[in-house]
């Protein structure tokens, strides 16, 4: 690739440090980003209308001389800009209101081309904002229109890829041949050209189609990369196969359920081999995860290794440690608990127990990646609700052993061929079996005049002694956001149950309080818990049988899943009521969902098909780059074709070393470069 397109975007004239930033913001950063930018859409400007053909509501592009600039009433920013428009059929108004700023685009006498609506009322031909440019016959083409940002202009975006397109002739191919003559992929410079300035729509769909099939390939080669990476470390740990995690798995309350045991099964004889143990375990919630993370902790432990479990929330950490203090302290093995908020001497003499080998199993949220974190003989890595941690911290805390086994628990259920792309590197095991007895989780939907019913509702399990939790989606209301908070819900609802005790609980709030009041719910003494989505993973209150969630409608699918995840823990009935003020087709069939399907699978499934997989995931999150062009639920033919072909690609040349494959190895470097987890 040719370094003058590396060189960075403020190089460009024109481009100050104000509008870099902004780019920024649409990862653009050097001059090859530009044309690697897809627009979202085109306008087809091919077709000038004559004005007196124009008709109401349509979207037309209109060439026409300014007859007449008026300035209108009103002051500074406020004032309103009229341009008198004339071709040689007849005469439009365009309107510009609160236009100052545009006083001096135009100039009587000259022609310039408009696009926009069209709106006809007594008579009149009216444009209002239309895009706008000065005219000459070259403008009329199929034009790109590309996402924005504040401070940035479609016209910016447009100019600077044009200037950035004079230079494609500087990058060279990437795509091997064989593979572009194998998928009938078109040539990069072609495609460049066409993708952001058409000559006509079969190119652009020639142009599109190669870069929907390249961003795929990119990721689906990077990923096999690493894995290749990753299974060639050298040897890791082989765990003693004396020690069997049944020992463990015996002395449970219950026994396991099959799919437990044939994912424990899974990770046994990976723990066994010497190869390094990578493995992702999704699980809906409730699927009892955490008996086959502490089963395989057990193994470790016994093999003569340390074990660390990594859970995003101090009280989802707190939870586990204090779950498997429980089951090890029997055993004699020394579990420690790790967090932010400790205080500094306690903090210290738990790192020097961990050092000194004493502290078998760490446990505990971030802080246990710090560096002045010791270990003296980790073998076990394991990370809980993986969707929340990047693919660096779980890698971070892995080089805190040589060569440790990896676990990775997710309760996100990724639909399977998206895991297949995005976990390419992880082997993949799935306890799809809730354990015996659970009741599904009866769910309902209600507009907010159902809110009365539902407090109704709660009021009767409370008078059986059961708990609720109500969600809400901000902590304090808010002026720009139209949505309940926890704060005025937390009033409400002390009002409503005043023999009850009512409590709040935040993100804001300090750790100690956040603790205090967890507490008391697991106990039992609070009743009614109303909370943000900081209750989101994990938390195991089997008495609680009511969640209600307020404005649904602003939470994913995903999380309402999780969320509703936190009842239906014990032997009780549970229930979830959803508040929704969503009136769309897409709310209703979101509410529908919920109401009829408990299995995260197949939320998530339509949860994909709904919102599509960029908002779904937050891919870069997890230390993959995100898609631009690509769809994987659309695209999922062409993503089975570019697995076959990055398969062909790497079983010639698994390390990418083959002079062929040179440039194409440069550009996954490039894609995945704020991904942090290709180390090529
Ligand atoms: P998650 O997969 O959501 O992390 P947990 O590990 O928190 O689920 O398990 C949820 C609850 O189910 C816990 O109370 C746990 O003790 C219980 N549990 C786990 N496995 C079984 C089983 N095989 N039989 C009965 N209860 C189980
Ligand atoms: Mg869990």
């Amino acid at each position: 690739m040719n370094l003058e397109l590396l060189d960075e975007v403020t190089k460009l004239p024109r481009i100050g440090q104000k509008k870099a930033a902004a780019l920024e913001k649409l990862g653009i950063r050097q001059i090859q980003d530009f044309l690697f930018f897809y627009p979202r859409s085109y306008e087809d400007r091919r077709q000038v209308k004559p004005i007196a053909a124009l008709s109401d509501g349509e979207t037309a592009l209109v060439c026409a001389r300014a007859a007449l600039i008026v300035r209108g009433r009103g002051f500074g920013r406020k004032q309103t800009l009229k341009i008198l428009a004339e071709d040689d059929s007849g005469t439009a108004e365009v309107l510009f209101f609160n236009s100052s700023y545009l006083s001096r685009a135009f100039k009587r006498g000259e022609s310039y081309a408009f696009y926009g609506k069209i709106s006809k009322k007594d008579g009149r031909t009216q444009m209002m904002h239309p895009d706008f440019q000065h005219w000459s016959e070259s403008e009329a083409r199929i034009l790109p229109v590309y996402p924005l940002v504040r401070g940035i202009s479609q016209n910016d975006l447009r100019k600077w890829i044009t200037g950035a397109l004079t230079q494609v002739q500087l990058l060279n191919e990437y795509i091997p041949e064989e593979t572009r003559r194998r998928n009938h992929i078109c040539d990069l410079h072609y495609a460049l050209r066409n993708i952001h300035f058409p000559e006509d729509p079969r190119k652009m769909q020639e142009a599109r189609f190669r870069f929907v099939f390249e961003e795929l390939l990119l990721l689906q080669t990077g990923l096999f990369y690493i894995r290749n990476q990753i299974r060639s470390v050298g040897s890791g740990i082989a765990f003693s196969k004396e020690v069997k995690t049944k020992e463990f798995t015996d002395r449970l309350p219950y026994s396991l359920t099959g799919a437990q045991a044939r994912v424990l099964a899974q990770i046994e004889a990976d723990m066994e081999s010497e190869t390094v143990m990578n493995r992702l375990v999704q699980g809906d919630v409730g699927s009892g995860k955490t008996a086959v993370a502490a089963a395989a902790l057990y193994k470790a432990v016994r093999s003569g290794y340390q074990g660390v479990l990594m859970a995003p929330t101090e009280i989802l950490a707190r939870q586990h440690a204090q779950e498997l203090e429980k089951q090890f302290a029997p055993l004699d093995i020394k579990v420690g608990f790790l967090s932010g908020s400790l205080a500094a001497k306690e903090k210290k003499e738990i790192l020097a127990q961990l050092e000194a080998g004493e502290i078998r199993i760490l446990i505990g949220t971030h802080a246990v990646i710090r560096e002045s974190v010791v270990f003296s003989k980790l073998g076990l890595v394991i990370t809980d609700e993986q969707h929340r941690f990047g693919v660096e911290q779980r890698d971070t805390l892995a080089k805190k052993g040589e060569n440790p086994d990896v676990l990775v628990m997710t309760a996100t259920p990724i639909p399977r061929t998206l895991a297949m792309t995005l976990y390419g590197d992880l082997d993949i095991s799935v306890i799809d079996e809730l354990p015996p007895g659970r009741k599904p989780v009866i769910t309902k939907a209600l507009g907010s005049r159902g809110r009365n019913k539902a407090y109704q509702f709660i009021s009767e399990q409370l008078k059986e002694g059961r708990q609720a939790y109500v969600v809400a989606p901000l902590i304090e209301e808010s002026e720009e956001v139209s949505a309940r908070s926890a704060s005025s819900l937390f009033e409400e609802l002390r009002g409503r149950f005043p023999d009850q005790k009512v409590a709040l609980l935040h993100g804001a709030m300090k750790q100690k309080e956040k603790d205090a009041v967890m507490e008391e719910f697991y106990r039992g003494d609070i009743s009614v818990l109303v909370s943000t989505v900081v209750i989101e993973v994990g938390i195991n209150v089997p008495n609680a049988t009511v969640m209600m969630i307020e404005n649904a409608e602003r939470f994913g699918l995903a999380q309402l899943h999780q969320l509703r995840g936190r009842v239906g823990r014990g032997r009780h009935q549970s229930y979830c009521i959803l508040i929704t003020e969503g009136k769309t087709e897409v709310s209703r069939q979101r509410a529908e969902i919920m109401e009829q399907s408990g299995d995260g699978f197949v939320i998530a499934e339509k949860d994909l098909e709904l919102r599509g997989p960029g908002e779904f995931f937050g891919m870069r999150q997890h230390g993959i780059p995100e898609l631009h062009i690509a769809d994987l639920v659309r695209h999922v033919r062409i993503l089975e074709k570019v697995k076959e072909e990055a398969r062909l690609i790497l079983d010639e040349d698994p390390t990418l070393e083959l002079r062929k494959n040179e440039l194409l190895k440069k550009k996954i470097r490039h894609v995945f470069r704020d991904a942090d987890s290709l180390k090529i």
